[in-house]
């Protein structure tokens, strides 16, 4: 079924698209007075786009990926949103001092025409990051939010970790996100890799996974180094059909993750971090 709707999507997602989703009985439960308004907001990354239980998971599915894939690539997003925001935040690097904060990040520091540029990984990827720009040692263009969230980890620093891995839940104030963490990231990863954790070995490689966490009860268990000073650890337990468990998956952060990056930060690093997961699998 979601092969056929698939072949429905062509060219851009419009709120129209999604709009024909919705039962359009403007039931409100989404927040929006309208299911008009829901889609025309969730199509340009304003709203949460599970926030209408109501939608065909059929064609939701080949919705949502080409929907992700128009945001990563900045297609629909309200442009003066995140120009606004990357124009602040370029102004705010400006005033740092590069070399000074390149060892709390984990970055190299080199000399350059115009000044400093830090050098770091970022999901196994070389980053260049000047005061003017960031761009891919490889070449490839990173996307707007992609920048944001570079220059918050920049600009804001990184705290020493603890070493004691914790839940969502377990961060301060993260209420509001624990259900965006698991339907984004945490149960879209169990469904596609529960059954089947050799598949996990290809999806993982070249993602800048830096140990394998040893621990008792799990059926797998990762750490990827998203950043030099950020590791976000992906337990999996395998579904048993026996036993009637389904797969699951869970994610961990160090206990002082928000010393180094806000909550809104952070759950886009895990999004982030699925996308690159799921991409092999499709
Ligand atoms: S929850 Fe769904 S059906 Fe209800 S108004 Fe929002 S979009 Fe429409």
């Amino acid at each position: 079924m979601a092969d056929e709707w698939r072949e429905k999507l062509t060219g851009k997602l419009t709120p129209i698209h999604l709009y024909k989703l919705t039962p359009k009985t403007n039931c409100g439960e989404c927040g929006f007075l309208t299911c008009l308004a829901f889609a025309t907001q969730a199509v340009v990354a304003q709203a949460d786009i599970d926030a209408c239980a109501y939608l065909d998971p059929d064609a939701l599915k080949p919705f949502r990926e080409q929907l992700d894939e128009q945001h990563r690539s900045g297609i629909g997003v309200r442009r003066e949103g995140f120009e606004k925001a990357l124009e602040y935040l370029r102004g705010r690097l400006q005033q740092c001092d590069l070399r000074g904060v390149a060892p709390s990040i984990g970055a190299s520091c080199m000399e350059q025409n115009q000044g400093h540029a830090l050098e770091f990984e970022y999901f196994g990827e070389r980053v260049i990051v000047t005061k003017e720009d960031i761009r891919s040692s490889s070449g490839e263009e990173l996307n707007p939010w992609e920048k944001i969230f570079l220059y918050n980890y920049i600009i804001d620093g990184a705290a020493n970790p603890s070493g004691t891995w914790v839940g969502m839940e377990s961060l301060p104030n993260s209420v509001s996100k624990i259900k965006s963490l698991k339907t984004h990231c945490e149960n879209r990863l169990a469904k596609e890799f529960g059954g089947n954790l050799q598949k996990l070995s290809e999806a993982i490689s070249g993602l800048g996974q830096e140990i394998t966490a040893d621990l008792d009860q799990v059926d797998f268990a990762v750490g990827f180094k998203v950043l030099p000073k950020l590791t976000i650890r992906v337990l999996w337990w395998a579904e048993d059909l026996e036993e009637g468990f389904d797969s699951q998956v869970k994610f961990l952060f160090d206990s002082k993750v928000l010393g180094t990056l806000d909550l809104e930060s952070l759950l886009f690093a895990c999004e982030q971090l699925t996308e690159r997961l799921l991409k092999p699998a499709r």
